[in-house]
């Protein structure tokens, strides 16, 4: 009898005991005993050893504050607020999904609490300097590991709220709110966005007036369209918000203007003239409690004026503290970008989008951190589940052991790594920023939130996809992951919008040099001013391999597309166009260079980190990933053969040189996700003995 006759036979009896039987709960234990079970072998017991110091390559990808890192995460194991779970014999931290939203946000306010009481946020608003802004990033990675909403809640609260705060206000407000914030005596929230308008922000409807009078702002939303809309905590928590608004002084309008407002009194009651409504149900980040605001009439006292960069007098005179030239320019070319000639342009309101960009550095840096977690469970996933086998009766294979699973994962493996450089770059510009830094981190945060949170959705779904079904299952928490962060994507700055600002900038840049007719500076575009570089026309594995050609073909493609994108909107110009609408129709190249921007200053991060490390083991791996990163990378952009920066043999080549450098990787996976420093405990229960997580006596689903 062949091998599938006797499989019939088998399924045949199975389906038949389930039909026949009486107690389904008496025969599963005697069909389990007596059939030989898949065991688990953890990957540390069949995999080579460590090839390098995994806490060396963590030291390097965390950077700073790790032993704060491991302290949060012990806090959160060592509460039962954060769900501890036993499956396959170990502890895993989540929160419960299965409870209401109601419950969830709930939940997540205890959290808030617990972390508070144990000295979390200590200095958060009242410490100043690098290391005290590093700590806090720092701790705010380490709650994403274990949560969206309670990262997202806190940094509502603590990064916009406070940054508003810090950043547009002055002496009397840090005086009156920073401290409060600080221990949680107020909770504050962000209202910027209105159902009308979000990312053009400049269109904004709701209207505030003065009354000298009373030495009293009145702010209303005049239209449906002017309510306040999905603002972080104001549907159940929040006491106080920064309110966005068109300012209007005798019947000049002003532009947007920040407030300060209260919307609840301690117990929770809603201000009088405030109306609030929930923002409902989302496809993640339940725990936070978005709601929707309309003002009708609230008076505010004219002290409440977020007044850095504009006041208004106690009789109603406008004064904006914006008057050198030279200080106008670094805040306009923070925001020229985008709507430059839709709107009448505000010098003042480049200034207010500061708190903006440290909500895209975090966001940048937790993306990256997920991506980490979805390719630490689905590479150890790969190295202890096994599916068919190569002979007749030979063993199954490994999963990462088939060249295809090896080349879905490991080239977001080393593009995760390259990123998470760029990250820990854009964290030090943030917390080292000048007043002439500005447009850098302005451009850069642009471009790595886009590039970053789109690379850590598309890591999300491949690392679900190579989980198979249970990718799936809450409890694995990568399938779940994609739903909980697919709002990076939108909020902080759309992606799509930002990258356009990010190319708006780079041909500002280029027509600025080009004007003066002096040579490029800033922005990494200094490579312009050398001789353009020539790609071999032969490329042998060394040559990929090595960084000089790396570097420039990155740089060809970045020089190329903004000489061409800058063609093209002056064209479109000479031909009578304005330049906004020029720009608006070069959207092809412009979406081109913006990645090939983002592309080439990643790929810098990465070699400044890897020239960072001695010679040894640990540079060695970098050099392999270094390699990764950058052959994947022109492989998957298909401009480098639309434009002809490569031939199709020269494409081949790149193409065989990723397998290669996947193949010479494998081994090294387990360590090298290893070395991101994630606990057991924040990953899923199918990254460890999925066998006995899944057994009969493994309790509930
Ligand atoms: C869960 C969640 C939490 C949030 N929390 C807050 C908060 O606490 N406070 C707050 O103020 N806001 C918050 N937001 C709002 C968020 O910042 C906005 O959703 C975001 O700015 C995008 O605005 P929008 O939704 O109006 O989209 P739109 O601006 O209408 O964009 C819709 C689409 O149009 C495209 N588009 C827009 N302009 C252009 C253009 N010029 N050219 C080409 N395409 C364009 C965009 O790329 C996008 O795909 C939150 C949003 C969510 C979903």
């Amino acid at each position: 009898m062949d091998s599938s006759m006797e499989k019939i036979k088998f399924r045949t009896k199975i389906i038949s005991s389930h039909l026949n039987q009486t107690n389904p709960i008496t025969i599963f234990p005697s069909f389990l005993e007596s059939s030989p079970c898949l065991s688990y072998t953890p990957p540390e017991l069949t995999e080579p050893p460590f090839s390098f110091d995994i806490k060396s390559m963590r030291d390097l990808m965390d950077a700073h504050h790790i032993q704060e890192r491991d302290w949060l995460f012990n806090l959160m194991m060592q509460s039962n607020l954060f769900n501890p779970k036993i499956k396959g014999g170990k502890v895993f931290l989540s929160p419960d999904f299965n409870q209401s939203m109601e419950q969830q946000r709930e939940m997540t306010m205890k959290r808030v609490e617990y972390l508070l009481d144990h000295g979390v946020f200590k200095g958060w608003m009242t410490e100043k300097g690098h290391q005290a802004e590093l700590r806090k990033l720092a701790l705010l990675d380490a709650i994403g590991i274990f949560d969206h909403s309670l990262a997202i809640k806190i940094g509502v609260h603590f990064f916009l709220w406070g940054g508003a705060i810090q950043f547009f206000g002055t002496k009397r407000h840090h005086d009156k709110w920073l401290k409060n914030t600080e221990d949680y005596v107020i909770k504050g929230c962000f209202a910027m966005t209105e159902l009308g308008h979000g990312s053009n922000v400049r269109g904004i409807e709701t209207v505030t007036t003065y009354d000298s009078n009373t030495g009293e702002f009145i702010i209303n939303t005049p239209c449906e369209s002017a309510q306040k809309y999905w603002i972080g905590g104001a549907a159940n928590h929040a006491t106080h918000t920064i309110v966005f608004s068109q300012l209007i002084i005798n019947g000049k309008n002003q532009g947007v203007h920040a407030f300060i407002t209260q919307i609840r009194d301690e117990n929770g009651n809603v201000s009088p003239n405030v109306r609030i409504a929930d923002c409902g149900h989302k496809i993640g980040l339940n725990g936070v409690d978005n709601g929707r605001i309309w003002f009708d009439n609230v008076r505010i006292p004219r002290e409440n004026l977020l007044n850095s960069v504009a006041d208004v007098s106690p009789n109603g005179d406008y004064l904006s503290s914006i008057k050198d030239p030279d200080q106008r320019y670094h805040f306009l070319s923070m925001y020229v970008p985008l709507h430059a000639s839709v709107f009448l342009f505000n010098m003042r309101f480049g200034a207010f989008m500061a708190p903006l960009t440290s909500g895209r550095v975090t966001i940048a840096l937790s993306a990256i951190y997920q991506s980490k977690i979805g390719l630490s469970i689905a590479v150890r996933y790969a190295l202890a589940r096994r599916a068919f086998s190569m002979t007749q009766d030979g063993p199954e294979v490994l999963l990462l052991d088939y060249p295809s699973h090896q080349r879905r994962l490991l080239p977001l493996l080393a593009k995760t790594y390259a990123m998470g450089f760029a990250a820990n770059y854009l964290k030090t510009l943030y917390v080292q920023r000048t007043p002439e830094l500005i447009k850098t981190i302005h451009v850069v945060s642009s471009a790595f939130k886009a590039i970053l949170t789109w690379h850590n959705m598309r890591t999300l779904q491949e690392c679900r996809e190579a989980c198979g079904g249970q990718g799936l299952k809450t409890e694995n928490r990568v399938g779940h992951l994609k739903g909980e962060y697919d709002v990076q994507l939108t909020f902080e700055g759309d992606n799509n919008v930002l990258m356009q600002q990010v190319s708006k900038a780079l041909l500002g840049e280029y027509v600025s040099a080009k004007k003066r007719n002096k040579p490029f500076k800033g922005l990494g575009l200094d490579h312009m001013n050398q001789p353009c570089p020539v790609i071999p026309s032969q490329l042998t594995s060394s040559t990929l391999r090595s960084t000089n050609f790396q570097s420039d073909i990155f740089c060809l493609r970045e020089r190329e597309l903004l000489n061409r994108f800058a063609g093209e909107v002056s064209q479109r110009q000479s031909a009578g166009g304005s330049k906004e609408y020029a720009f608006v129709e070069s959207y092809q190249l412009a979406e081109d260079l913006g990645r090939a921007f983002a592309d080439r200053a990643i790929f810098e991060t990465f070699t400044k980190a890897e020239a960072s490390v001695p010679s040894g083991s640990v540079k060695d791996i970098l050099s392999l990933l270094r390699s990764l990163y950058a052959l994947v990378t022109i492989e998957e952009d298909v401009a480098f053969l639309r434009y002809g920066f490569l031939s199709t043999v020269q494409a081949a080549a790149i193409r065989n040189e990723v397998a290669m450098l996947c193949t010479e990787l494998r081994p090294h996976a387990l360590h090298l996700v290893s070395s991101f420093g994630i606990p057991d405990a924040f990953l899923g229960p199918i990254a460890f003995n999925w066998v006995e997580a899944n057994s009969l006596s493994s309790s509930t689903c």
